[in-house]
């Protein structure tokens, strides 16, 4: 059975980045309105997620490390109309598989790792949920040997925790490293203030170089943060695209993006622009990929009709 877990595990726990990611979905479901990610020695040392979402009860705490324990499905058709982060009910069993993982709420703490039976003690967070993962890899030399340096582990753990931070805008997001406070995005009025703080922040761009642009109809609703044809990288990577508040990796509606700009970017050149599209979960898929990247549009053609025809005719051609 150990054996069996760690390989399941390798699917998705590949680098603590992976970790926060999981942890980080998991405070979003439980509704919590802040979230802080701590994280010591590039995430490997340890990893900390906080919140103040609905907690975990005392009884189930230990469950929540067993494999497919999920109190997000409850009958299969809810695979079908997902609007949680979460589904597979094996993100913390994985975690627990590859690292010293301790589950702590309602007053109680839950340690669990792949070498002893899971232990449940008094004390620990009283509000919400404090999750944390110790010591990654300590049994997996190998697994362990492929990691960056501490450094860049934790670079990608940030770039994990703005591409989180990005699509809600009700969440007060921190991040920690090594003690000290490194980015701290309070709760904003507009997804497009919680995306200009991030852009403005991260890369040093201006507020002024932006757009909003909107569109909704009884299908979909689309939001687009666009930057002014001024404002333009030689790159792809200015552009993020979100589906149902989950960053993919869409390489068609990227696309749609540069339509979109069309003349008004000169040849070879990218904008920065964040797209969210939402639409009913019945005609999204994420269940292609474990780390849900992947996603499966049912009418694709049409998001990227819209995506572009909106960019290219709300869209300022020059600066006013
Ligand atoms: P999934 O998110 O797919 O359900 P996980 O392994 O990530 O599976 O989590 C297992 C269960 O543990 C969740 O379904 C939820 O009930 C509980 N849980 C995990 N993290 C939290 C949290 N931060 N707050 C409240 N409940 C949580
Ligand atoms: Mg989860």
């Amino acid at each position: 059975r150990l054996v069996a877990a760690r390989i399941a595990a390798g699917e998705v726990i590949d680098r603590p980045a992976a970790i926060a990611r999981e942890l980080i979905d998991n405070s979003i479901d439980a509704k919590a309105s802040e979230i802080s990610v701590d994280v010591r020695g590039g995430g490997i040392e340890s990893l900390s997620v906080i919140d103040d979402g609905c907690g975990i009860e005392k009884d189930d705490l230990p469950l929540t490390t067993q494999p497919h324990a999920t109190s997000k499905i409850s009958q299969l058709d809810d695979l079908y109309h997902l609007n949680t982060m979460g589904f597979r009910g094996e993100a913390l069993y994985s975690i627990s598989s590859v690292s010293k993982l301790s589950i702590s709420s309602n007053g109680w703490t839950y340690t669990a790792d792949c070498t002893t039976d899971g232990e449940l003690t008094k004390g620990g967070c009283e509000r919400g949920t404090r999750i944390t993962s110790e010591e990654l890899f300590k049994n997996l030399p190998v697994r362990r040997s492929f990691l960056k340096r501490e450094a860049s582990e934790a670079q990608l753990i940030k770039n994990t925790f703005i591409s989180k931070a990005m699509a809600f805008e009700n969440i007060h997001f921190k991040y920690y490293q090594d003690g000290a406070l490194k980015l701290d995005l309070p709760k904003r009025n507009t997804l497009m203030d919680r995306v200009l703080d991030i852009l403005t922040i991260d890369q040093k761009l201006m507020r002024s170089d932006f757009v909003f642009l909107e569109s909704e109809n009884s299908i979909y609703k689309i939001r687009i943060v666009a930057s002014l044809p001024s404002l333009h990288r030689s790159d792809r990577s200015g552009i993020k695209i979100y589906v149902n508040s989950r960053a993919v990796d869409e390489y068609s509606l990227c696309q749609a993006v540069s339509y979109g700009y069309g003349e008004a970017l000169p040849g070879g050149a990218f904008p920065y622009t964040v797209v969210f599209v939402d639409e009913d979960p019945e005609l999204v898929d994420f269940n292609i990929h474990p780390a849900k990247k992947e996603v499966k549009i049912r009418n694709r053609a049409e998001i990227h009709h819209a995506i572009s025809s909106l960019i290219h005719e709300k869209l300022p051609k020059s600066i006013p």
